[in-house]
């Protein structure tokens, strides 16, 4: 039994002098993933701010056109927002594939960007992990590593970052606000996670005494030709193996602008910005979406038993555009 304290914060400010004052104190939010990992001994936070007070709660648009969802919004009402379904509906998609229904009415905004990875050695304290523990070693490495990441990898982790949501929120191009104690600024969504490199045990560029208060959509939402696609081992309440999140503009037959990112493939959202390029001003066919698989995975690598994964990439990225430009239906 780790003892911990429990404080609620009431103000932003007052969360941010909470935090700054104990390098063990944590947020906790909704509580769905920072839970499980004090329960599995993972995390030994001191102490607990709890920031569910804070008004951080709703959704709102913002000058440019876009929406701000508070990082306190949850899941089920991002997901079920009339705006976010008209003008994001890949992101309502994404969201809606995730989890169950009791963990959405509860995850938030700011937990799901900073969940951490589903790999089976960092849960497990009696095995190896980098991540975890840092220096001690990798035990997906050599290990079994079924669920581990094909991109992106280093030499001391092959883990991934498990979010729906954020795979979405990286094709829409969102950006984080976020508050500490030098004030507030934003993070491009393509710099907020990180690539495990040789230090695995960070998996964003968050300070530790920072609070996320919002997540900023640009007004541009492909509503209108767009594809979230996640293959799983089962058909709910399970982590994507791969995901897809694609979205287009079309002129006719013509791709004006392409958007693909990956899940379940790397230790952060995979957007592959020199690949979608390759699919601007080009003819929407099944050869040219070839083209762009091949070209995501062309540095891919497999450690055994999630080799599966590399082509499993490919034929996911072609299915998630044909989807997006209704050639095919989603099923
Ligand atoms: C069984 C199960 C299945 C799941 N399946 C899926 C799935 O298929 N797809 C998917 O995407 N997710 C899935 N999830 C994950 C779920 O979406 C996350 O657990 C949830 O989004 C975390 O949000 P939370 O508010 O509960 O975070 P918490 O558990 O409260 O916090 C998580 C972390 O974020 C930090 N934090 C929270 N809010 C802030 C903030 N505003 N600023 C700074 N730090 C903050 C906390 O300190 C903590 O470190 C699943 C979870 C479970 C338990
Ligand atoms: S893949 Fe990463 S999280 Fe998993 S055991 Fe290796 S270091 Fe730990």
């Amino acid at each position: 039994m780790n003892p911990f304290s429990f404080e609620r914060a009431e103000t932003i400010a007052g969360a941010v002098s909470a935090i700054a004052k104990n390098d063990r104190a944590r947020f906790i939010a909704g509580g769905t993933n920072l839970l499980d990992l004090m329960k599995e001994n993972v995390s030994r936070p001191a102490r607990l701010i709890d920031i569910t007070r804070l008004p951080l709660a709703r959704i709102e648009e913002t000058g440019d056109g876009g929406l701000r969802i508070g990082a306190l919004v949850t899941n089920a009402d991002t997901a079920y927002d009339e705006r976010i379904l008209q003008r994001y509906p890949l992101l309502s998609k994404a969201i809606l594939a995730g989890a169950s229904a009791q963990l959405r009415n509860m995850a938030t905004t700011g937990g799901n960007l900073l969940q951490r990875t589903r790999c089976y050695y960092f849960y497990d304290t009696a095995t190896p992990c980098n991540k975890r523990a840092p220096g001690s070693g990798c035990g997906a490495i050599g290990g079994f590593n079924r669920i581990h990441a094909i991109l992106g990898t280093s030499d001391k982790c092959i883990a991934t970052h498990p979010s729906d949501m954020c795979v979405a929120l990286a094709a829409l191009g969102a950006t984080v606000r976020v508050t500490g104690p030098d004030g507030e600024h934003t993070l491009p969504f393509s710099g907020f996670h990180r690539l495990p490199g040789d230090t695995p045990e960070l998996d964003t560029n968050l300070r530790p005494d920072e609070l996320i208060t919002a997540v900023d959509l640009p007004a541009k939402g492909f509503a209108t030709h767009h594809a979230y696609l996640k293959i799983r081992d089962r058909q709910s309440y399970a982590f994507a193996l791969v995901s897809v999140a694609a979205a287009l503009e079309l002129d006719g037959g013509h791709i004006r602008e392409a958007r693909l990112a990956l899940g379940g493939v790397a230790h952060m959202p995979w957007r592959d910005t020199a690949a979608e390029a390759m699919l601007s001003g080009k003819p929407a066919t099944v050869e040219n979406f070839r083209a762009v698989a091949e070209a995501i995975v062309r540095e891919a690598k497999g450690f055994g038993h999630n080799t599966f994964k590399i082509e499993l990439a490919k034929r996911a990225v072609v299915r998630a555009l044909e989807q997006a430009t209704g050639m095919e239906q989603p099923s």
